[in-house]
């Protein structure tokens, strides 16, 4: 199978199929150089269990520029009106319908059942690294396996993320948020989250030196922050250019009702809600100011969420 998306394939046995994607936007160079690092680490170990691997660049235009995106933001677009038409007029309309193309009929065959999906993404705040389920129960014990911050009814809030639309055709998938945009530490945690996310699904071999210490750096990393949250609060942005976040935001920063957080119209925004900030956002391009989150107490604990998994 040869498409301009495709940059390397593992395959072992024809199922399950596991997409490990980066890139999906442009400026979010850190998850194809973590890609580049995962496939060496492949390529020098027997660790290949079962499945066909397939590593993916998303926005493929927006990437040779280094921009976030060109004309629309491709994960914004993944919805049915825009997938079945004929208005290729966006660089992004383009690259929707070939991903489309090639996840749906050309890897998984309209079959997901055993189809994982990894999306790896970075932000432009500072410091924090979370995952996103898809809306589905096999994707949020995917997400607690991780050990690190893990957010429901996020992906649900986003109109036309690609974790949304394939976790309602059934697929199992978690989207990585490894860190700030273009860092060394933010590529070594997407190193670390494929690793861990191929030995959890049983593709990789759990007891191989690379798997231990890349879920011990997750564990780590993980002890810095919340662990299971909710979204309460997203806020949506018309024009991000009239839009300014107050300096000093971060990932996971506790936030009080009516803190002033952002200056939007030349207007104050305060914070409607008690809880932690979750995507500050600190560069031109971007459709939410920031979000809010809290967290849950519940079932989910660090020590067993490994287990969850087994189905
Ligand atoms: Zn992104």
């Amino acid at each position: 199978m040869k498409d301009k998306h495709i940059i390397e394939v593992f395959k072992k046995t024809p199922r399950p199929k596991v997409i490990i994607l980066g890139g999906m936007h442009g400026n979010e160079i850190s998850g194809i150089d973590a890609i580049q690092k995962s496939i060496h680490l492949l390529k020098n170990s027997k660790s290949l269990l079962q499945g066909t691997i397939y590593f993916l660049k998303g926005n493929v235009g927006a990437l040779a520029k280094k921009e976030r995106f060109l004309d629309k933001d491709l994960n914004r677009l993944w919805q049915d009106q825009y997938i079945f038409n004929d208005d290729n007029s966006a660089n992004e309309l383009k690259e929707l319908k070939e991903l489309y193309d090639l996840i749906v009929n050309k890897i998984c065959q309209n079959n997901f059942d055993d189809c994982y999906f990894l999306d790896l993404h970075t932000f432009s705040a500072q410091s924090g690294i979370f995952c996103i389920p898809a809306g589905n129960k096999k994707s949020l014990d995917l997400a607690a396996s991780f050990h690190i911050p893990f957010i429901e009814k996020l992906a649900e809030s986003l109109p036309g993320t690609a974790i949304t639309y394939l976790g309602n055709k059934g697929m199992t998938g978690v989207v990585l948020e490894g860190g700030t945009h273009n860092t060394p530490e933010a590529t070594e945690n997407l190193v670390a989250g494929i690793l861990h996310f191929l030995a959890q699904i049983k593709v990789i071999d759990n007891h191989c030196a690379a798997v231990k210490n890349a879920k011990i750096k997750l564990q780590n990393e993980g002890k810095k922050y919340p662990y299971h949250l909710e979204l309460t609060y997203r806020h949506e942005l018309a024009d991000s250019s009239k839009f300014k976040m107050k300096d000093g935001y971060f990932n996971f920063k506790q936030i009080r009702q009516n803190e002033i957080l952002a200056q939007e119209y030349n207007k104050n925004i305060s914070s409607p809600d008690n809880g932690f900030m979750l995507m500050p956002l600190y560069q031109k391009k971007g459709s939410d100011g920031f979000f809010i989150v809290k967290e849950i107490k519940d079932i989910y604990q660090k020590e067993k969420s490994e287990n969850l998994q087994k189905n």
